[in-house]
């Protein structure tokens, strides 16, 4: 991995998308982190469609526990998993809302103990919530790193720890959106649109996707 080849994608990827940010609606950091638990294994939209109600009343983990489980599996039937989701979320609920005085802490180890909240969260939650440095990889950062050769690892967690070493701290979290945005729109799983990719020669498809 040179320099200059990491310089190429991150500007190229800032023409193609000049801003970066999530496409999760949310208010505040509780919102977010009720958003991303809900956007497992459902897309941005579903999740927007669901939240568009939901956050109506649930500005803060109380309003989740007011609520309770049943009628928050309710308002989340559309999505997959809901009532795991659901579960998950009442207990995260009460867990902030009884050691952290109803605030989402801003550590990735803090984070990493509330029930359904993995790797990939938690850095979404430090850097999209907290704005501090943090690289995290979805499906599809997975998937395009691999594809330009940006890492070789098998794990999430390995890409996530491969990319911090070649792009500085400061635009992580706009490139993790802007590679999320090239994975849906060009470098898809199925069909990826290669005739309008701008970086063909750093292309390791085949040797990725296995
Ligand atoms: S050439 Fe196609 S598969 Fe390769 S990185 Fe570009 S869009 Fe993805």
């Amino acid at each position: 991995m040179t320099g200059k080849k990491a310089h190429k994608i991150a500007a190229e990827l800032e023409k193609l998308f000049p801003v970066a940010k999530t496409e999760l609606n949310f208010q505040n950091i509780f919102q977010l982190l009720v958003a991303v638990v809900l956007s497992a294994q459902s897309t941005d939209r579903q999740v927007n469609k669901v939240t568009e109600k939901l956050f109506l009343f649930v500005k803060e983990p109380r309003d989740l526990l007011d609520m309770g489980e049943e009628e928050l599996s309710r308002q989340i039937r559309s999505l997959g998993l809901y009532r795991n989701k659901a579960r998950n979320l009442i207990k995260i609920a009460e867990i902030l809302d009884r050691e952290y005085h109803g605030q989402v802490p801003d550590s990735f180890a803090e984070l990493l103990k509330l029930p359904g909240v993995g790797p990939k969260t938690a850095e979404v939650i430090v850097g999209v919530g907290f704005n501090k440095p943090s690289f995290p990889v979805d499906t599809h950062v997975f998937r395009v790193a691999r594809r330009l050769g940006l890492s070789k690892a098998r794990t999430p967690e390995g890409v996530s720890f491969d990319l911090k070493k070649i792009f500085p701290p400061n635009s992580w979290i706009d490139l993790h959106h802007r590679l999320i945005f090239f994975g849906r729109r060009i470098c898809k799983a199925q069909k990826p649109s290669c005739n309008i990719c701008p970086f063909p020669e750093f292309c390791q498809k085949e040797e990725s996707d296995v």
